[in-house]
């Protein structure tokens, strides 16, 4: 493939996609062998597949420069045709559900597909259209707000509002699909076949009993800000390279090839988006990596926790057959990008030079502390969408109560939105990814259980890193982690035992 900056972007013919998938559909329902309708279905992916990479490409040049108004007119277009494209595609797979041809597809593809496609159907329909036309405006003006340059005080108000919205719209898009509420839905969206509410409620409960003791006896005694400079942006990424090629010679391979085609963009510059992200270009089968390196230690961390990101979908896409396999659930996708930072702890000293201990020791705490927050956060969204008819400061009220139930060290912060109990509105996961956020203390669980053995045994461990990253999104959360040799963080006991290790490093 050509370099990044050399791929060009043609602008879709929306009119034109769907005409197309109206004749697969046909096409489909017509076809009369396994043989025949299973190429027409990968077919149709192949294209669905160019369009998307497409509207990736829109969104990583209207990122990294949202002041280029062609593609800033290209994701509104997008965002705007996306429900109806969804909606047919959507009835090309219910051409192959509804077929006697799914055993054969089972067979040869797994049982994952299918569960997906099922999924699928059951959370869209006509009547939802207007409904998730109307959820993706209010993101997009939740986007626009946040990055207007507007400080979070004066935005607090317009963010309450935008929730409260989107509460209410996520609750009827629920009704209008036959859920009795969001929650059910956001539980499809977010793949939980084989866990659920009770599973996560008791997960919570763990991190309460086990975590939050032993950061509120940390809290009292740590200092305000630890981060460590670490240079210019040049020095990071030649570090940064050094570090994927000590790793393992499938990651160096990988980073040479991310490198030499120039697939990240990593300088802060005016007008591009100050945040970090691993888009993934289907058609390419490459990610583009999205930083902002401003020459602090966790800069580092997280461009290589991007790239972590990058690297499971470069894998995976390279062993698994369909696209739906290339990536996982959040539980499953931050394992990778997370465990990629800390097998990078043997080589810190590339970036943070003599700091390497004391830096090493902030990150895991780092890790460890966000722990009761993710927490906090699931069960503040889990109330919120059980009771929407509560009211904006009762809202702030309840996350008060939750977020001092968790985190007891916040008690003594006098920080304004402490006190009004808005600090919630920062989290962007609860406006543009609901129910996502408890997915990333998931995923940590089985980051710890890597890094554990990765101080035993450095190179089997980088292998079933490996092993475990070309599985992609294959089979269900607690398959994957079997197959990885890692536990499932909902038994008795799991976080007691899987965080003992990493309480003993820190507080020895
Ligand atoms: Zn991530």
């Amino acid at each position: 493939m050509q370099k990044f900056t050399e791929l060009n972007y043609i602008c879709p013919d929306y009119e034109k996609e769907k005409a197309s998938l109206l004749k697969s559909k046909e096409d489909m329902a017509a076809a009369s062998s396994y043989e025949e309708i299973r190429d027409l279905w990968l077919s149709r992916k192949n294209t669905d597949q160019y369009l998307d990479m497409l509207t990736d490409l829109a969104y990583i040049r209207f990122l990294t420069d949202t002041s280029d108004s062609f593609y800033n007119n290209a994701v509104h277009i997008d965002s705007i045709e996306e429900p109806r494209i969804r909606l047919l595609r959507k009835e090309c797979d219910d051409m192959l559900l509804d077929s006697p041809y799914i055993e054969e597809i089972r067979a040869e593809f797994g049982d994952k597909i299918i569960q997906d496609m099922r999924i699928k159907r059951s959370l869209f329909g006509e009547k939802a259209v207007p409904l998730l036309l109307e959820e993706n405006r209010l993101s997009i003006k939740y986007n626009k707000l946040v990055s207007s340059g507007k400080s979070k005080e004066a935005m607090s108000d317009e963010l309450e509002d935008i929730f409260h919205n989107m509460i209410h719209v996520r609750t009827n898009l629920a009704h209008s699909l036959g859920f009795d509420n969001y929650i059910e839905m956001a539980y499809r969206i977010q793949g939980r076949i084989d866990y659920g509410k009770e599973e996560i409620s008791s997960f919570r409960r763990q991190i309460l009993d086990n975590i939050t003791p032993a950061c509120d006896e940390f809290e009292k005694g740590r200092p305000e800000d630890d981060s460590v400079p670490i240079g210019a942006v040049g020095d990071i990424v030649r570090s940064v390279k050094s570090i994927f090629h000590e790793i393992s010679q499938e990651t160096g391979d990988y980073i040479d090839f991310i490198y030499d085609h120039e697939l990240f963009d990593v300088e802060p510059r005016l007008n591009k988006r100050p945040f970090y992200c691993c888009c993934m270009l289907p058609h390419y089968k490459v990610p583009f990596i999205i930083s902002d390196l401003k020459g602090k230690g966790n800069d580092a961390l997280m461009f290589i926790h991007e790239l972590g990101h990058g690297f499971a979908f470069y894998t995976a896409a390279r062993s698994q057959k369909l696209f739906e396999y290339h990536r996982s659930t959040v539980s499953i996708n931050e394992v990778h990008s997370r465990t990629m930072e800390f097998l990078s702890y043997p080589y810190l000293e590339l970036i943070v030079g003599e700091h390497q201990n004391t830096f090493r020791q902030n990150h895991l705490y780092e890790a460890l502390r966000y722990l009761p927050y993710r927490c906090a956060i699931d069960e503040f969204e889990h109330q919120v969408y059980e009771n929407i008819a509560l009211t904006k400061s009762q809202r702030c009220q309840l996350w008060r109560e939750i977020e001092q139930k968790y985190m007891p060290w916040h008690a003594g912060n006098h920080h304004e939105s402490v006190k009004r109990g808005t600090s919630w509105l920062r989290q962007p996961h609860l406006f543009n990814a609901p129910f996502s956020y408890i997915d990333y203390n998931f995923a940590l669980m089985s980051v710890f259980e890597f890094y554990g053995r990765s101080e035993n045994n450095y190179r089997e461990t980088c292998k079933d890193y490996i092993a475990f990253c070309s599985k992609g999104g294959s089979t269900n959360y607690l398959n994957l982690l079997a197959a990885g040799k890692l536990s499932n963080p909902f038994s008795d006991g799991a976080v007691a035992n899987i965080c003992a290790p990493i309480l003993n490093e820190l507080f020895s």
